[in-house]
């Protein structure tokens, strides 16, 4: 594909934009004569999602600044909409079209609609009509969206598109909902990151200077990631393994030449470095809205911000100015790079409009206990600089200018919190027991090393659920032995006297790794995943096993496998992880060779696993969405089906009473890693149940250790069984439970 307008048309544009006559008018102008088009029309973006024709060639005039779309409306508003191209021969017969009289439109039969998109937002469309039926060119399409890549930048330079929000609207609270990405709440003022620079030089006429700016920049802005990686992340806290990891592949990716030389191309024929750089990242950006697969999402955003920051670098980095201490920064996107930067200037919580709780800059943010929320729509043109805001990362929500009564119960809730953080934290040092004296085993569910810290910040009793694949998703990359070893070797060493259960890779559903698992699947949760991967490829599940072995060192070794679903499927794993201990030296002084139970089908060969697997591990998230066939990423379901249900609870019930009679009563132990095991209502239910080793998040630990400590399980086990039996059959017992546990004055 030809990659922007002939030199010819940038060149008479460039004049035009230099002088002070109406720039739009000549731009129509100029593009209808290049297109062979009767009209070209340009609309721009309104306050409240309305597009105004703004300037026309061969419309009637006098709709310019009276004719109005929606945004969906018409098939200018839905090339808004939709962010796609629309190109037409027959458009008056589209399903979408909305005659507008005022224009004189009629006898147009063919229209092309082109996005005129900044940063990812329209701020206007770019059309061209012509009278006969036609099928407009991919070359001339292409014309269009580079003129539209230069429309946008005048438009916003010119302020002629807004977004922000006028008038009373911009007075009164606003509630925006995301994802929690990293937890916590608090208040303060907001400061929003104002997006791209502002390029006013788009077309140049030497294509020799604009190459040379654009590697100098490309250098200057490698320097200072390098610098970053120096100053930053050994200061973000004790132990940054997650952020480095992170960080390393961003590097990796602005190293790589490609788009550098894609800019290049598009520089030859005619523009500024700044504008070949908007240009590929138009394209990367169309990318990303096609693809799915979010590991490769990830990577396209990691080159979108570095795109960011590349025209920063070549528009002259400004200084940053002061933020306020404990602000709240919202911002459209946010890579990790950028995610220190803030950091190290005293940002205390973070809203970004477009991230995903997989993404990098919420790793970041998680390692660095930074609140933030994601995935919230409009809020960097809802604020004004001076607003103050709550926002409240557990229920990932940020409350724009907070009625007063808001902000009282938000900072009485921040005092009770930090009261009751004070009670748990009395806890760390204590060990977990009931009540009435029962001993129960707290552990920690850990995916990067990072987390280590936090067995000594709970007092956690060792690692319940060691996700091995997690340190992996962050480097992008399977890690071949000798690197896997020095991870777990990591963990062991924290662990200490602590045991570790580790669990093999457990990649696919939403854990995607190219080159394993990137196969296109319609149910990827129940397809070709975890320990289905390693028996077909038993090459990468030896490597990790060997690398496991080496790692203990002579030491004890706990491994289990994800995902088994037939007790062939445990014995062939197992098998694998026996020969690779024959040929490690120094054997472990022991193995034990357990299972997770998260597919429903085990419990009906319970029998038999409980003679070959030395411990079971209860994975609830996998095991109630498998149970219930309710996908667990679904927000529309997400509330609908409770662990603590009868058909939950019974399945549990019966696997701890199996467990406890296998091997002629000595017993195999049961443990639960679900993200459950970490609520306090459910971990007393799971330990009421006989379920006395859980292993949660980190925030989990005190929380469900306080509770334990008040709880008599004599007297709440005939409760539990009266409870079970009084509800019908599916239901959840959930409020029952909740209403017993407040008449005891229980911490929950
Ligand atoms: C589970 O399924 O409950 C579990 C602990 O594994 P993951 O959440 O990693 O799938
Ligand atoms: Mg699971």
């Amino acid at each position: 594909m030809a990659l922007s307008a002939p030199r010819r048309l940038l060149a008479r544009l460039r004049q035009v934009m230099a002088s002070d006559a109406a720039p739009l008018d000549e731009l129509v102008r100029l593009l209808a004569g290049e297109l062979v088009s009767e009209v070209c029309s340009v609309y721009v973006m309104r306050p409240g999602e309305v597009l105004e024709l703004a300037a026309t060639y061969g419309l009637n005039p006098a709709a310019v600044g009276r004719t109005r779309l929606r945004v969906g409306e018409g098939i200018v508003g839905l090339c808004a909409a939709t962010q796609e191209v629309m190109n037409l021969a027959d458009a008056q017969n589209h399903p979408a079209f909305a005659y507008r009289p005022e224009t004189g439109e009629e006898p147009f039969a063919s229209l092309v609609a082109v996005p005129v998109r900044r940063a990812g937002r329209v701020v206007g469309v770019l059309a061209a009509q012509n009278r006969a039926p036609r099928h407009y060119t991919e070359d001339e399409v292409d014309v269009l969206e580079t003129v539209a890549m230069l429309l946008a930048e005048l438009l916003v330079a010119s302020g002629a598109a807004r977004g922000a929000e006028e008038g009373i609207a911009a007075t009164v609270q606003r509630v925006f909902s995301g994802a929690g990405l990293s937890g916590g709440i608090m208040q303060g003022p907001v400061v929003v990151q104002g997006g791209r620079p502002i390029v006013r030089r788009l077309l140049a006429d030497d294509p020799a200077t604009e190459l040379d700016r654009l590697t100098q920049a490309a250098t200057r802005m490698q320097r200072g990631l390098d610098e970053l990686m120096e100053r930053r992340v050994p200061q973000a806290g004790a132990d940054n393994v997650a952020t480095r990891e992170v960080l390393s592949a961003y590097r990796l990716v602005a190293a790589d030449t490609g788009w550098l030389r894609r800019m290049s191309e598009v520089i030859q024929t005619g523009v500024t470095a700044e504008a070949a750089v908007l240009r590929i990242a138009g394209e990367i950006r169309d990318r990303m809205r096609r693809i799915t697969d979010p590991y490769l999402r990830e990577r396209l955003a990691d080159l979108d911000e570095l795109a960011d920051r590349l025209l920063l670098t070549l528009t002259g980095d400004a200084p940053a100015a002061p933020v306020p201490p404990g602000a709240i920064l919202l911002t459209r996107r946010l890579g990790p790079a950028d995610l220190l930067d803030w950091q190290a200037r005293g940002i205390g919580g973070i809203v970004i409009e477009e991230a995903s709780p997989a993404g990098h800059a919420a790793i970041v943010a998680r390692a660095l206990g930074i609140p933030t929320v994601g995935g919230v729509r409009g809020v960097v043109d809802a604020a004004q600089p001076e607003d103050q805001a709550v926002l409240d990362a557990d229920e990932g929500r940020l409350i724009l200018r907070p009625d007063v009564e808001v902000s009282q119960n938000y900072a009485r809730a921040l005092e009770t919190r930090s009261a009751r953080q004070a009670e748990w934290a009395t806890y760390r040092d204590r060990p977990a027991t009931t009540a009435d004296g029962t001993r129960v085993t707290l552990m920690l569910n850990v995916g990067l090393a990072l987390e280590l810290d936090q067995l000594d910040a709970t007092g956690a009793a060792g690692i319940g659920l060691y996700r091995s694949e997690i340190a992996m998703l962050a480097r992008g990359a399977v890690a071949d032995v000798a690197e896997q070893a020095t991870t777990y070797a990591r963990v062991l060493e924290a662990a200490g006297t602590r045991p570790v259960l580790f669990r093999t890779l457990d990649l696919g559903a939403d854990k995607v790794l190219p080159g394993v698992t990137a196969r296109a699947e319609e149910n990827p949760a129940m397809g070709w995943r975890s320990l289905r991967v390693g028996l077909d490829r038993p090459a990468l599940l030896r490597r990790q096993l060997r690398a496991l072995l080496l790692a203990a060192g002579g030491r004890e070794l706990s491994v289990m496998f994800p995902m088994v679903a037939t007790v062939a499927e445990f014995r062939a794993a197992r098998l694998l992880l026996e020969a690779e201990a024959k040929r490690v030296r120094p054997a472990p002084r022991r193995l034990r060779v357990g299972t997770m139970l998260e597919i429903p089908a085990l419990m009906w060969q319970l029998r038999e696993l409980l003679e070959v697997a030395d411990f079971i591990s209860i994975g609830s998230n996998d095991l109630v969405q498998f149970l219930f066939a309710a996908d667990r990423g679904t927000p529309a379901i997400a509330n609908r089906y409770d662990l603590l249900s009868q058909p939950m609870l019974d399945l549990l019930e019966q696997l701890v009473t199996e467990a406890r009679a296998a091997r002629g009563g000595v017993g195999v132990p049961v443990s639960l890693c679900g993200e459950a095991a970490g609520r306090p209502l459910e971990a007393m239910t799971l330990v009421g149940l006989g379920i006395t080793t859980l292993s949660m998040p980190a925030s989990g630990i005190l929380p469900v250790k306080a509770l334990l400590a008040h709880l008599d399980l004599t007297s709440f086990r005939p409760v539990l069984t009266a409870i079970r039996r009084a509800e019908s059959s599916g239901q959840s017992v959930r409020e029952s439970l909740l209403s017993w546990a407040r008449e005891q004055g229980l911490p929950i």
